[in-house]
C-alpha cells in the first residue's frame, strides 16, 4: 500500500497483547490515519486468526518490520488516553516471567472485566433478496438465509440453536465465502459510569455586580428569582466561585417545577451539566487526628525511615498489640505529606472491616477500598480515581487499602507500601494463573516507582525473616505492648489423659472448661479455634468401613448437619445422608471426624446458656455474614466464638478472656516442610486475640504430644529459637529460601495417560535437574472434578540463573503438550508454590 508513497514515509507497528493465553505480544500495523492517536498503554480492536477480533492493549509502537508476511492493521482504538502506564506494564511484565504466566493471563488478572471488552460475533445479509442461483435451495444455507431474513443480525451463538445439521460456522463461513452474509464483531462496553445532573450558574454572572442585575431582571419571575436565591445558598455562591450543584438536591430544595428551571437555563443563566459520579459510597471526610506515639512507637517509627534510607524494603517484626497499625498511620501520613501515594495490602477481605474503619477515621475519603468481593463497576471507579488524570471532578483517591489484586491499579505516584502480615499465605494466588505472591510482587512493585515498602507481622515469614537478617531488608523489632498489656498466658492441656479419663471422644479438656467456665461468669468472652484442615465430618460405616465420597474427586464427603447432606468441598458434589452402607447395606453408619458444626453442638451442652457464634467457610460466604459475625462479636452479642483460621486473623477483641486451640496436632502432622512454622504463626496469631486490654488473657493449647518442640516454643515465644532449628533442616534438606521450589501439575481425565505424561515430562527434565526433581507423585487428595493429578517439584539451587531454568522448563512443557493424543492433558506452573 506504500508503493505509490516514495520516500520517507515508514510503517509503524504495535506489540499488541490479547487476553488469550499466549505468550508474550503480537504485532500489528497502525493505518496511517490513527497513527497520531495510538500509545501505549490504549485499547485497540484487532483480528487474531481468520474471525476473531478482540480488544487488546498496546504495549510497544515501533519501527521494526516483522519478519513474517501477512501483518494485520489494528482496526480501531478504543480510549483517547491510555488505561495502562508503563509502571504497570513493568509489573506485567515481571509477573509474566517470574511466574511463567502468559502475558493474556497478567493481562486478564490486572484489569477489571469492567474495561476488558467482551466480543459477540453477529452476523447479518448484505442485501435482503438473494437470487436462487447464488445457494442451493432446502440446504442448510437456504434455512439460515431464511432466518436471517426475519430477523436482520444474529449472534453465533444464536445460530447454533437453529437445527441445522452441519456445523453453524461451517454454513456461516460458506455464506460469508458467497458474499452473502457479512461478519461483524459488535463490541459491547460493559462499564457505562453512572451520570447525573449537575447545575452551575452561567459563567457571566462572574461578580456580585453580575449577579445583582441579573435577579434584578428576575422580578417578574419571583419562581424563578426564588430558585437563583435557592442555589446561590446551596452552591455558596460568590465573586470567583462557582460550584454545581446537583439538580435533584436543588429542586428538591426549591420546591418549584421543572418549566422554572428549563427557562433560566433557556435565558442562559444556569447551565445544566452532566456528570460522572460515583457509585461507590461517598464517606464524609472525618480527619480524626492520629493518636500520639508512644516512645518505643515513635522509635520504632523514626528506625523505619532511617532504614529506608538505605533499604528499600523494611520489616517490621512487632508483637500483637505493639501497635503496629500506629505506626502505618503516621508513615502514611508522612507519605501522603511529600504528595505520594501510598498502598495498603491485607492478605484478606476478612481483615479489612476493622482497619477501614479505623484508617476512614483518619484519611476520610482519601482513602480507596479495593476487594474481590465489590462488584465490577466499583472496580472500574476505584480505578478511575487512583489514576492519573483521574475522571474530570472526582476525589482522587491517594490511599489504597487492598487485598492483593490492588497492586495492579493504575498507581502513577506510588510512595510507599505496606504489606501489613506479610506472613499469610493467602496473598499467593493459586487459581488460575497468573500465580503471584502479593507480598513479593508488592515488592516489585515498590521497586518500579522507586517506592519504600513495609512488611509487618508479630509472626514473619521465614523467607522475610532470613532476607532481613541476611541484610537485604532493613529489620526493625517492637517487643512491647501498647499500655503494657500483658501477654497472655500460654497453658498446654493433654487431650490423651482427657480421653481416657472421660468418654474417649471429647473435644474439650477439663482444663479448658473450667477455664471457660470462669471467663463466661464474669461476662467474658471466649474463642475457641479449629484448623480448618480435617475439619470435615465424615460418615463410615462401622461394619465395613466403608465411607461415602465423592464421586469427581478422591475425597470423603463432607457432613452437614443443617442442610443434611454430604457435600464434596472440592466441586461441591452433594448427596443425601445415606440410610445404609453402600458396600454391605448394614445401617450401622457412625460420624467421624470433627467440624465447626459438632463442637457447636458440643457446647450448647456444656454451655447452655450461652450465646454461640460460629466464622468458618459455610457461614461466611457473603462479606455481609462476615462482617456480622464479627460486630456482634465485639459488642457482646455472642459469648464464644468457634472459628477456623479466620479467627487468628488481625481482629482486635476488648473482652476476650480465654482462647482455645482445640487440637494443635493436626496441624504440626500436616506433611508439609512449612507445617512448624505455620503452626507456630497459627498459635502465636491466634493467642495475639486473648486479653489485650484490662487483663491478662490465657490461651489453652490442647494436644495429644506436650511435649511437641512447635509447642514449647509457643510456650516460650521463642519465634527466633524455632526459626534456627527450622532453618537448619531447610539447608539440609534443600528447601527455600536455600532452594528455590516450582511445582509443575499435570492434569488428565485418564489415570494411564496422566501416568505416561507425567514420566515423559519427568524424563525430559531428569538431565538437568537430577535428584533436585521429586516425583511424579499424587497428592493428597489426587483426583478432582474427574481429573487425576500428579505434580513434580523442582528444586533450583539460588546460585542458578532462575531465567535459564525456566525457559528450560516450558521448552520441555512444551514438547510434552505438543505430543499426539494428549489434547486433555493440563499443565499448571506455580513458581515459589506454598
Ligand atoms: P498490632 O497491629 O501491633 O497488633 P494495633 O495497632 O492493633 O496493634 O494496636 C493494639 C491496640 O492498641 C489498638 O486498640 C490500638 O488502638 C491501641 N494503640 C496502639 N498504639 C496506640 C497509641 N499510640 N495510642 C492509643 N492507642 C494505641
Ligand atoms: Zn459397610
Ligand atoms: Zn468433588
Amino acid at each position: 500500500m506504500n508503493q505509490n508513497n516514495s520516500g520517507n514515509s515508514q510503517t509503524i507497528y504495535a506489540e499488541v497483547i490479547l487476553p488469550l493465553p499466549l505468550s508474550g505480544t503480537y504485532t500489528y500495523s497502525i493505518p496511517d490515519t490513527l497513527t497520531d492517536k495510538c500509545k501505549p498503554g490504549m485499547r485497540v480492536i484487532v483480528q487474531f486468526g481468520r474471525k476473531k477480533i478482540y480488544s487488546g492493549i498496546i504495549r510497544k509502537i515501533h519501527y521494526e518490520s516483522p519478519e513474517y508476511p501477512n501483518i494485520k492493521e489494528i482496526q480501531e482504538i478504543l480510549d483517547y488516553r491510555p488505561l495502562i502506564n508503563e509502571y504497570q506494564f513493568l509489573l506485567w511484565d515481571w509477573i509474566a516471567s517470574y511466574y511463567m504466566a502468559h502475558y493474556g493471563e497478567v493481562y486478564k488478572a490486572a484489569v477489571p472485566s469492567g474495561l476488558k471488552l467482551e466480543s459477540e460475533t453477529r452476523v447479518f445479509l448484505r442485501k435482503q433478496d438473494i437470487p436462487e442461483t447464488e445457494y442451493i435451495p432446502d440446504t442448510d444455507e437456504d434455512l439460515l438465509i431464511r432466518v436471517l431474513q426475519d430477523k436482520y443480525a444474529m449472534a453465533i451463538n444464536e445460530i447454533d440453536k437453529l437445527s441445522i445439521g452441519q456445523k453453524a460456522l461451517t454454513v456461516v463461513k460458506n455464506l460469508v465465502d458467497k458474499g452473502i452474509i457479512n461478519i461483524e464483531e459488535y463490541l459491547r462496553e460493559p462499564y457505562k459510569p453512572k451520570t447525573e445532573k449537575f447545575v452551575t450558574f452561567s459563567e457571566y454572572i462572574n461578580s456580585e455586580n453580575a449577579m445583582n442585575q441579573t435577579l434584578n431582571k428576575l422580578k417578574k419571575a419571583p419562581r424563578q428569582q426564588e430558585l437563583l436565591y435557592k442555589m446561590i445558598e446551596l452552591s455558596g455562591w460568590e465573586e470567583g466561585n462557582n460550584h454545581a450543584v446537583r439538580k435533584k438536591d436543588l429542586m428538591k430544595a426549591a420546591d418549584v417545577s421543572e418549566s422554572v428551571l428549563k427557562s433560566l437555563v433557556k435565558k442562559g443563566i444556569l447551565y445544566l451539566k452532566e456528570k460522572e459520579t460515583g457509585r461507590l459510597e461517598e464517606s464524609v471526610p472525618v480527619e480524626a487526628e492520629q493518636k500520639p506515639l508512644a516512645d518505643f512507637q515513635e522509635k520504632a517509627y523514626r528506625q523505619i525511615l532511617s532504614r529506608f534510607t538505605e533499604k528499600e524494603t523494611v520489616l517490621l517484626h512487632g508483637i500483637t498489640s505493639s501497635g503496629k497499625t500506629e505506626i502505618y498511620i503516621k508513615l502514611i501520613n508522612y507519605y501522603l505529606n511529600s504528595g505520594q501515594q501510598v498502598l495498603y495490602l491485607l492478605p484478606e477481605i476478612a481483615l479489612t472491616t476493622q482497619i477501614i474503619l479505623r484508617l476512614k477515621d483518619i484519611f476520610g475519603d482519601r482513602i480507596g477500598v479495593y476487594h474481590s468481593k465489590f462488584s465490577d463497576a466499583e472496580r472500574v471507579e476505584i480505578w478511575n480515581k487512583i489514576s492519573n488524570p483521574g475522571t474530570d471532578g472526582t476525589t482522587k483517591y491517594q490511599i489504597i487499602l487492598g487485598v492483593r489484586s490492588a497492586i495492579f491499579l493504575p498507581f502513577h505516584n506510588l510512595g510507599l507500601i505496606i504489606v501489613d502480615e506479610e506472613h499469610e499465605n493467602t496473598y499467593k494466588q493459586f487459581n488460575p494463573a497468573p500465580r503471584y505472591h502479593g507480598r513479593d510482587a508488592a515488592l516489585m512493585l515498590a521497586r518500579i516507582h522507586g517506592a519504600k515498602a513495609l512488611l509487618g507481622t508479630a509472626t514473619p515469614a521465614y523467607e522475610s525473616y532470613f532476607n532481613a537478617r541476611k541484610g537485604k531488608y532493613g529489620l526493625v523489632e517492637l517487643n512491647q505492648r501498647y499500655g503494657d498489656v500483658k501477654l497472655p498466658e500460654i497453658i498446654r492441656a493433654n487431650l490423651q489423659n482427657a480421653r481416657r479419663t472421660k468418654h474417649n471422644k471429647t473435644l474439650f479438656t477439663p482444663l479448658l472448661l473450667d477455664n471457660m467456665t470462669e471467663a463466661l461468669k464474669h461476662n467474658k468472652q471466649v474463642i475457641l479455634f479449629k484448623n480448618r484442615r480435617g475439619f470435615s465430618q465424615f460418615l463410615q460405616c462401622k461394619n465395613c468401613g466403608w465411607v461415602p465420597k465423592c464421586k469427581f474427586c478422591d475425597v470423603s464427603l463432607t457432613y452437614h448437619k443443617i442442610t443434611n447432606q454430604l457435600t464434596c468441598h472440592y466441586c461441591g458434589y452433594a448427596i443425601h445422608v445415606p440410610s445404609k452402607c453402600h458396600k454391605c447395606d448394614s445401617p450401622d453408619i457412625e460420624m467421624r471426624g470433627f467440624g465447626t458444626e459438632r463442637i457447636e453442638d458440643d457446647l450448647h451442652i456444656h454451655f447452655p446458656e450461652a450465646r454461640i457464634s460460629r466464622m468458618d467457610l459455610d457461614s461466611t460466604r457473603s462479606k455481609k455474614a462476615y462482617e456480622k459475625i464479627i460486630t456482634d462479636f465485639q459488642s457482646g452479642a455472642a459469648d464464644i466464638l468457634i472459628g477456623t483460621q479466620m479467627v487468628t486473623k488481625g481482629l482486635d477483641f476488648d473482652n476476650v478472656q480465654v482462647v482455645g486451640i482445640l487440637n494443635a496436632d493436626n496441624m504440626l502432622n500436616f506433611p508439609d516442610f512449612r507445617a512448624f512454622e505455620r503452626s507456630y504463626q497459627l498459635m502465636q496469631q491466634v493467642s495475639g486475640r486473648a486479653g489485650r486490654r484490662d487483663e491478662r488473657g490465657k490461651v489453652i493449647i490442647q494436644t495429644f504430644d506436650k511435649n511437641h518442640p512447635v509447642i514449647q516454643k509457643v510456650l516460650a515465644g521463642d519465634y527466633t529459637g524455632l526459626y534456627a532449628e527450622q532453618m537448619a533442616e531447610r539447608k539440609l534438606f534443600g528447601y527455600p529460601p536455600y532452594m528455590r521450589l516450582i511445582k509443575i501439575t499435570i492434569k488428565h481425565p485418564d489415570k494411564d495417560t496422566l501416568n505416561t505424561a507425567a514420566e515423559n515430562l519427568k524424563k525430559l527434565l531428569i538431565p538437568r535437574f537430577g535428584t533436585n526433581l521429586l516425583g511424579p507423585q499424587y497428592p493428597l487428595v489426587t483426583r478432582v472434578q474427574n481429573y487425576y493429578i500428579n505434580d513434580i517439584l523442582i528444586k533450583i539451587a539460588r546460585n542458578l540463573a532462575l531465567s535459564e531454568e525456566k525457559s528450560f522448563i516450558s521448552q520441555k512443557i512444551q514438547e510434552v503438550t505438543s505430543q499426539k493424543g494428549l489434547k486433555n492433558l493440563r499443565i499448571a506452573i506455580d513458581v515459589d508454590p506454598l
